[in-house]
């Protein structure tokens, strides 16, 4: 099973830039560009650090700020405790407290202000609008965290308060990511022609290539869920949105 390696915000190939290339010479055709937002054009790292950081002043329970944004390489809480030195007994007696303390902020307006940008997406996602494309944001948060989601898009200067751009959120926080993004495929209808699809979990692309065989699907190489899904042989993998070397 091929899986991605983690954010790797800043790396450079010549095989990424030619993807990156690729990218804008579809956005000339027209059409949609649908981007997802965690994990993909927003490195949410930043914030889960803030929360283990705070979790570890409220209990007193220092080993946790050992936690660096580089441990953190798939969705397991306990893997990357582990990978960052907290020692065994000290995972066991604060998991599941921690885990607890995590889901009451991390999926809230206020937490996801600590997320960036990833390096370079901004611009790029600018360009592909400028291009002539219309811009969805396609996002498994929900409606409540709209407010902190618009801050953080205007913030880092995507395009957002421009006409053809939309931000569609889920309507409940309990709805399955890959069930919305499919019933999300009406309502794009209604906008044009998906031509652009990034996401860094593969049965979204999945999805969005078996619906939108046409278009450029491209598998944004991060994190993702732990399900035994691996992206289609024929979607490209995007490891970072730098189209020259730093
Ligand atoms: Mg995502």
């Amino acid at each position: 099973m091929r899986r991605s390696r983690g954010y790797d915000p800043l790396h450079h190939s010549s095989e990424n830039s030619a993807l990156l290339v690729q990218i804008l010479d579809t956005a000339r055709e027209g059409g949609l560009a649908v981007f997802d937002l965690d994990g993909c054009l927003f490195d949410n790292r930043p914030r889960q650090v803030q929360i283990i950081r705070e979790y570890a002043s409220l209990y007193h329970c220092w080993e946790l700020y050992k936690v660096e944004i580089h441990d953190f390489e798939d969705w397991s809480f306990p893997r990357t405790l582990k990978k960052a030195g907290v020692p065994d007994d000290v995972i066991s007696l604060h998991y599941p407290a921690l885990r607890q303390y995590w889901e009451s902020c991390f999926f809230t307006s206020a937490y996801v202000r600590y997320d960036h940008a990833m390096p370079g997406a901004a611009e790029l996602v600018r360009r592909v609008y400028e291009a002539g494309m219309k811009v969805i944001y396609l996002t498994g948060r929900d409606h409540q965290m709209r407010e902190g989601t618009e801050q953080s898009l205007r913030r880092f200067g995507f395009p957002y308060d421009e006409p053809g751009v939309r931000l569609l959120t889920k309507p409940r926080a309990d709805m399955e990511d890959t069930a919305f993004k499919e019933e999300a495929m009406e309502t794009l209808a209604a906008y044009g022609q998906v031509r652009i699809y990034l996401d860094n979990e593969p049965s979204n692309v999945n999805l969005y290539k078996k619906y939108h065989a046409d278009a450029l699907v491209v598998f944004v190489e991060t994190d993702h869920s732990p399900r035994p899904v691996e992206p289609l042989s024929s979607i490209p993998w995007l490891r970072s949105f730098l189209a020259r070397p730093i």
